[in-house]
C-alpha cells in the first residue's frame, strides 16, 4: 500500500522533472522496490524509464549506470521468464564488462546467464557459463560466488546424469565449503552427493544421506526454501524402486506446499484482517471523537441556550417593570394633569371668593346657549335673567369689616346655588352683584321663586364672627328673548342693559324687591329707544308690562 502511494507521488514529480539525473534515480530507485516487491511488471517499466534518463546524461558514470540498470532488467526478464530477452540482455553485457574490463561484475552475469540456460534445459551452455563464472569467481577471489558455480555445475552435471563429473566438482566445494564454514552449502552439497549414490547403487545409505540434509534443512531454511528438495528425495525413491516412500514424500511436499500456501494466504488475510481492523479502530475512533465534540457542542449549545433564555426572560421582567413603572408614571401625570387642566377649567370659570361662575363662564354659556337655540330653531323655552343686588354692602363693609363682607358674599352666593335648579347658572356679575340665569322657568311659578330668592338671603341673618347681618338685596327680571322679540335685534346683552334698569327701579322704589319687565304692551320698535335709555318713562307711557315682588320685611333704607 504504502509503496503504491509513493509510486504515484514520484511519478507525478519525474514525469516534471527536467533534471534526467534526478529522473534516473527516482526511478531507479523505484524499479528495485518494485523488484524487491516482486512487481515485475512495474519494476521493468521503470528501469526502462530509468535507462531512458540515462542515455540523456553524458559523463563517466554513464557507461557503469547502463550496465547496472540493463543487468537489473535482466534479472527481471528472467523472472518473468522472457527467455530471449533476458538472454540476449546478458550476453551483451558479459560482452560489455569484457570490452571495458568490467571484471568484478562479470561472476553475477554468468550467474545469471547459468540460470538461464538450465532454466531453459540447455545444460550443456549452463555447464560452460559457470565453468566461465568459477573462473571469474576465483580471479575475483570471491570464494563464495565460486562455491555456487561448483554446486550449480554439480547440480548441471546430475541433470545430464554425469555422476562422476558431478561428484568431482562438488567434492571440491564441500571441501570449500567447509574451509568457509559454509554449513548450509555443506548441507546443500551432501544432499547433492546422496543423490548421485542413490544412482551409483547405494540406494539406502544415500537416500539416508538425503534425508539428513533434509531434516537440517527442516530446521534452517524457511519451508519454502527446502519444499522443492522433497522432489529430489522422491525422484531418490523412484530410483530405488520404493514408490510407497515416494508417494508419502510427494504428499509430503504438497502437504507442505499446502501449508505454505495457506500460511501466506493466512499472512495475508492476518495483513488484510490487521489493516481492516486498523482501519475500522482509526474510524472507531474518529468517529467516538467527532460523537463526543458533537456532544460537548451540543452540550455547550443546550447551556448557551439555556442562558439566553434566563437573560431574555430577566431582560424582559426588567422591560416589563421598567414599561409598568412609565405606564403608572404617564397615569399619574395623565391624572394630574386631567386634574389640573379640570381645576383650571373650573377655576377660569369660577369666581375665585364665591365659587360662583364668572362673567367668562357666563359668556360662554351664553354663546353655546344661541348656537343651540339656532340649532333648535327657538323652541320657545323661555330664560329668565334675575339681577340682584346687595342693598347697602358698602355699609356692610363699613360697619362690620372688609372681611364680614366677603362671608357675606360667601353665604348669599351658598343659598342661591342651593335654591336654584341644577341647570341654572349663579354668575357673580360684579363686586356684589350676582345674576340668576334660569332655564326654562314657569312664568306661574316666577313671582313665588323670585319671592323665595329674596326670603333666602334675608333670612336667616348672616352670622360673622359676634355679628348677625342683615342682608337683603334689590333685583330686576326679564325673560330671554324679552317679549317675543327675536335675539337677533335683542340680544342678551342688551337685555341686560334692560333688566339693569329694572334693578335700580327696584333700589329706588325701596329695596329689597324686584322689578319684573314682563313684556311690551307696544311694539318693539315704539319702544326700542326708551327701553335702553330711560326705563322709568316708558314704564310710566305703559309701554311695558312690569310686575314687584317684594321681600320679607318691607322697604329698606
Ligand atoms: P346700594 O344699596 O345702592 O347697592 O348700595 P351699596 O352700598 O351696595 O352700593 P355700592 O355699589 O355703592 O357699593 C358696593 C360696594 O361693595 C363697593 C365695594 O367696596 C363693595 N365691594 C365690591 N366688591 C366687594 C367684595 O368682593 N368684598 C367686599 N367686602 N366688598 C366689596
Ligand atoms: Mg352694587
Ligand atoms: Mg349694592
Amino acid at each position: 500500500m504504502m509503496l503504491s502511494l509513493k509510486r504515484i507521488n514520484l511519478c507525478c514529480s519525474i514525469k516534471d522533472a527536467s533534471n534526467t539525473r534526478v529522473s534516473y534515480y527516482a526511478n531507479n530507485v523505484l524499479g528495485r522496490l518494485f523488484k524487491a516487491d516482486s512487481q515485475y511488471e512495474r519494476a521493468l517499466e521503470h528501469f526502462i524509464r530509468a535507462l531512458d534518463s540515462v542515455s540523456e546524461t553524458d559523463d563517466a558514470l554513464t557507461l557503469r549506470r547502463r550496465g547496472f540498470l540493463n543487468f537489473n532488467i535482466a534479472q527481471v526478464h528472467t523472472e518473468l521468464k522472457n527467455w530471449p530477452q533476458a538472454k540476449a540482455l546478458t550476453k551483451q553485457l558479459i560482452a560489455d564488462a569484457i570490452k571495458y574490463q568490467h571484471i568484478t561484475v562479470l561472476p553475477e552475469l554468468y550467474l545469471l546467464q547459468g540460470y538461464i540456460a538450465s532454466s531453459e534445459k540447455q545444460f550443456d551452455i549452463a555447464i560452460s557459463v559457470n565453468k566461465k563464472g568459477l573462473v571469474a569467481a576465483l580471479e575475483n577471489n570471491d570464494e563464495y560466488t565460486a562455491l555456487t558455480f561448483e554446486n550449480n555445475l554439480g547440480a548441471t552435471y546430475i541433470e545430464l546424469q554425469d555422476y562422476a563429473a558431478a561428484k568431482r566438482i562438488l567434492l571440491l566445494a564441500l571441501e570449500r565449503a567447509g574451509r568457509l564454514k559454509d554449513e548450509y552449502s555443506q548441507q546443500l552439497i551432501t544432499m547433492n552427493l546422496g543423490y548421485i549414490r542413490v544412482f551409483e547403487g547405494e540406494q539406502s545409505a544415500g537416500i539416508e544421506q538425503i534425508k539428513a540434509s533434509m531434516s537440517y534443512f527442516s530446521q534452517h531454511a524457511t519451508k519454502a526454501e527446502f519444499e522443492p528438495y522433497y522432489e529430489w528425495l522422491a525422484k531418490a525413491y523412484a530410483a530405488a524402486g520404493m514408490y510407497q516412500q515416494q508417494a508419502d514424500t510427494l504428499l509430503e511436499q504438497m502437504t507442505l506446499r499446502e501449508d505454505i500456501r495457506s500460511a501466506g494466504r493466512e499472512a495475508r488475510l492476518n495483513e488484510l484482517q490487521n489493516r481492516y481492523n486498523t482501519k475500522a479502530q482509526a474510524q472507531q475512533i474518529t468517529i467516538l471523537e467527532q460523537e463526543n465534540n458533537l456532544k460537548a457542542q451540543l452540550l455547550e449549545n443546550k447551556q448557551l441556550q439555556q442562558k439566553l433564555t434566563l437573560l431574555f426572560v430577566l431582560l424582559m421582567l426588567f422591560a416589563a417593570m421598567a414599561l409598568l413603572q412609565l405606564y403608572r408614571k404617564v397615569r399619574r401625570s395623565n391624572r394630574k394633569l386631567y386634574e389640573t387642566n379640570k381645576q383650571l377649567a373650573f377655576q377660569s370659570q369660577r369666581d375665585h371668593l364665591t365659587g360662583l361662575y364668572n362673567r367668562r363662564a357666563l359668556q360662554e354659556h351664553m354663546q353655546l346657549r344661541s348656537k343651540q337655540r339656532c340649532e333648535q330653531d327657538a323652541n320657545g323655552n323661555l330664560t329668565g335673567l334675575l339681577l340682584l343686588d346687595i342693598d347697602f354692602f358698602k355699609r356692610i363693609n363699613d360697619h362690620y369689616g372688609h372681611s364680614a363682607g366677603d362671608a357675606v358674599l360667601i353665604d348669599i352666593s351658598r343659598r342661591l346655588q342651593k335654591t336654584c335648579r341644577e341647570n341654572d347658572m349663579v354668575v357673580r356679575w360684579g363686586g356684589e352683584e350676582i345674576l340668576l340665569v334660569l332655564e326654562n322657568i314657569s312664568p306661574s311659578l316666577l313671582d313665588g321663586f323670585i319671592q323665595r330668592i329674596l326670603h333666602v338671603i334675608a333670612e336667616p341673618t348672616v352670622k360673622f364672627e359676634q355679628y348677625d347681618i342683615h342682608v337683603t338685596a334689590s333685583g330686576g327680571f326679564i325673560h330671554l328673548p324679552f317679549s317675543g322679540i327675536k335675539e337677533e335685534h335683542l340680544d342678551w346683552e342688551k337685555v341686560m342693559q334692560i333688566v339693569d334698569m329694572a334693578l335700580y327701579l327696584s333700589k329706588a322704589n325701596g329695596r329689597n324687591q324686584v322689578c319684573m319687565i314682563k313684556g311690551l304692551t307696544v311694539s318693539f320698535e315704539q319702544a326700542e329707544a326708551l327701553l335702553y335709555s330711560d326705563l322709568t318713562s316708558a314704564i310710566q307711557q305703559g309701554m311695558l308690562d312690569v310686575g314687584t315682588v317684594h321681600g320679607p320685611g318691607g322697604t329698606v333704607s
